[in-house]
């Protein structure tokens, strides 16, 4: 049962009833949220407070990734979810958390602002999860298990039936981060076990296939009782009205997405094959994401060089695991072409 692995003050918290969240049905005349009558110089309706449960964006992501409504959580980025199950879950000073090294970097600031230990546990040589592993390293007190698939930075997607060991003896969350799925094959994602496994939680975002990174909008797809207590803790206007109406606008029209992701997929083959052929390339990691890390001869002098043509990149060399390594974004045609053509200057300069 969730419940018991909720915090006692989060599970006893009586959630804030916010004007726009008490009042139900219809009404023309809004006399309760202290709001400013006359209108708003920011342009119409933002005088109002936005919808603190986003029902309309809902239904509409709700169609798009075949998850019933109650099973969405939507918060600002899929960053806000992360550092929600923090404080959902973990006693500060007392719990501890799991990651699988090298990953994303908001785990560790979030288990630092919260003040939970993590716990790193590497991954293999080929950057494959090894489960078995992962349980030693768990706990009474290990809360969460947070897997980043496809993996930032290394571009490779986890196993799910490894995912699926977890799910079954770990006792805690299993937080499974899909941030760059809709990179990865079709029938990648391990959202479809969210109906088995209670302790699931998959975070997805329309910061990056979606090219909304800007309106802040990201999701966590989770059992109906997680995602009620997630409401409960968030801020209650957590997503702005703008970042609402924006989103609803760019989900009702998707021709460009799926044709620009494919596009993307076919670019990161094509720039994975030309990498490779570089003579100071050590290696180029298969990528199911919008990016490639790539291990170089050095990483720091080529950092700086493509710096210099205005080319910024990602230094990765200092992470442990990913020692001369840089992550790529995989650009449009032309951001590749121009890519290229420094990498190949910088190799005729450097022998
Ligand atoms: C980019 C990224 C996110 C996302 O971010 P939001 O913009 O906050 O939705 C989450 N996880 C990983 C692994 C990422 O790389």
């Amino acid at each position: 049962m969730i419940e018991r692995l909720i915090r006692d003050n989060i599970r006893k918290l009586e959630a804030y009833a916010s004007a726009r969240s008490e009042f139900k049905g219809k009404a023309s005349v809004f006399l309760d949220a202290n709001e400013n009558a006359m209108g708003s110089p920011a342009g119409d309706n933002l005088n109002r407070y936005p919808d603190p449960l986003q029902t309309s964006l809902k239904q509409i992501v709700s169609d798009l990734k075949r998850v019933p409504e109650a099973c969405i959580f939507l918060g600002n980025g899929s960053d806000e979810p992360i550092d929600l199950l923090f404080r959902m879950f973990c006693k500060p000073g007392q719990d501890n958390v799991i990651q699988l090294t090298p990953t994303y970097g908001m785990y560790q600031v979030a288990a630092g602002i919260n003040d939970v230990a993590i716990r790193n546990v590497p991954l293999q040589d080929d950057f494959s999860m090894d489960a078995l592993k992962v349980l030693t390293a768990a706990d009474a007190d290990t809360k969460l298990i947070f897997i980043c698939s496809p993996n930032n930075p290394t571009g490779n997607l986890m196993d799910r039936k490894q995912v699926e060991l977890l799910l079954k003896r770990f006792k805690g969350l299993v937080v499974v981060d899909e941030a760059y799925i809709d990179f990865a094959a079709p029938g990648a994602s391990v959202a479809d076990l969210l109906h088995k496994y209670e302790r699931l939680v998959v975070l997805q975002t329309f910061s990056k296939a979606w090219g909304m990174a800007g309106l802040r909008i990201g999701m966590a797809l989770a059992s109906p009782v997680l995602v009620a207590i997630m409401n409960k803790v968030k801020a209650p206007y957590n997503i702005g009205t703008l970042a609402q109406e924006y989103a609803i606008r760019a989900l009702r029209n998707q021709k460009w997405i799926h044709s620009w992701t494919r596009e993307t997929i076919a670019q990161r083959q094509m720039l994975y094959l030309a990498l490779g052929r570089l003579p100071f390339v050590i290696k180029v990691f298969p990528s199911e994401a919008n990016f490639l890390l790539v291990k170089v001869v050095d990483a720091q002098q080529l950092y700086d060089y493509l710096l210099a043509r205005g080319i910024v990149v990602r230094n990765r060399a200092t992470v442990k695991g990913c020692e001369g390594c840089l992550r790529i974004t995989v650009g449009s045609l032309e951001e590749n072409e121009q890519l290229l053509l420094a990498l190949e200057s910088y190799s005729k300069q450097s022998l």
